[in-house]
């Protein structure tokens, strides 16, 4: 089933959602809920989806990157990789690099929009799978930005919170005018 994404100002965006028992993780109606995210986010097509885009303030997200049609060369300077569908449950990220890493970012639930965002480049998540078990996550790139802005979802965090505001504008006019351009010449202009 496809579920409604809210978008930006639904106050419970901005809430912290709340953590899962296993037994809850475990339960036929948290079963259920992964699955119709995973076929929202599948559907919208995204990346990556926290529970409170569909209006659950709870601390889960859906993760699933197959880039296709995308150059090589855009590919390696975003260190992005294909990430097999899985699911991160009550995460805690530590920073494990700090440096900065500058890319385009958009967010399901700011429809439309993109702008730069800086993440840390690689990231430690901890957090339960779907069934329960803990799991230790290592993923720098393009992955860690996606757990980075899911588990900011999680914590009450929208994208343009960490934006460089003067970069942001429509999906379209990105495309017109800066797509495939170096971040260094995006910024100068
Ligand atoms: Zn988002």
């Amino acid at each position: 089933m496809k579920l409604k994404i809210i978008q930006i100002g639904e106050p419970v965006l901005r809430q912290p959602a709340r953590l899962f028992t296993v037994e809850e993780i475990l339960s036929p109606a948290t079963q259920q809920l992964i699955e119709w995210m995973r076929e929202t986010m599948q559907d919208a097509p995204g990346v990556g989806l926290a529970a409170p885009q569909i209006g659950e303030s709870l601390q889960l997200a859906v993760i699933e990157d197959q880039p296709q049609d995308i150059a090589p060369e855009i590919l390696a300077e975003r260190e992005r990789v294909p990430i097999p569908f899985h699911v991160i449950i009550n995460p805690r990220l530590t920073v494990i690099e700090d440096r900065a890493v500058e890319f385009f970012e958009g967010c399901l639930s700011v429809t439309g929009f993109t702008a730069l965002v800086l993440r840390a480049r690689s990231v430690r998540v901890d957090c339960l799978n779907e069934k329960g078990e803990q799991v230790v996550i290592n993923a720098q790139g393009w992955y860690g930005r996606i757990l980075q802005h899911e588990i900011d979802h999680l914590n009450g965090f929208i994208d343009v919170d960490r934006m460089l505001s003067k970069s942001f504008m429509t999906s379209e006019n990105y495309d017109r005018y800066y797509k495939g351009k170096p971040i260094s010449e995006v910024k100068a202009g």
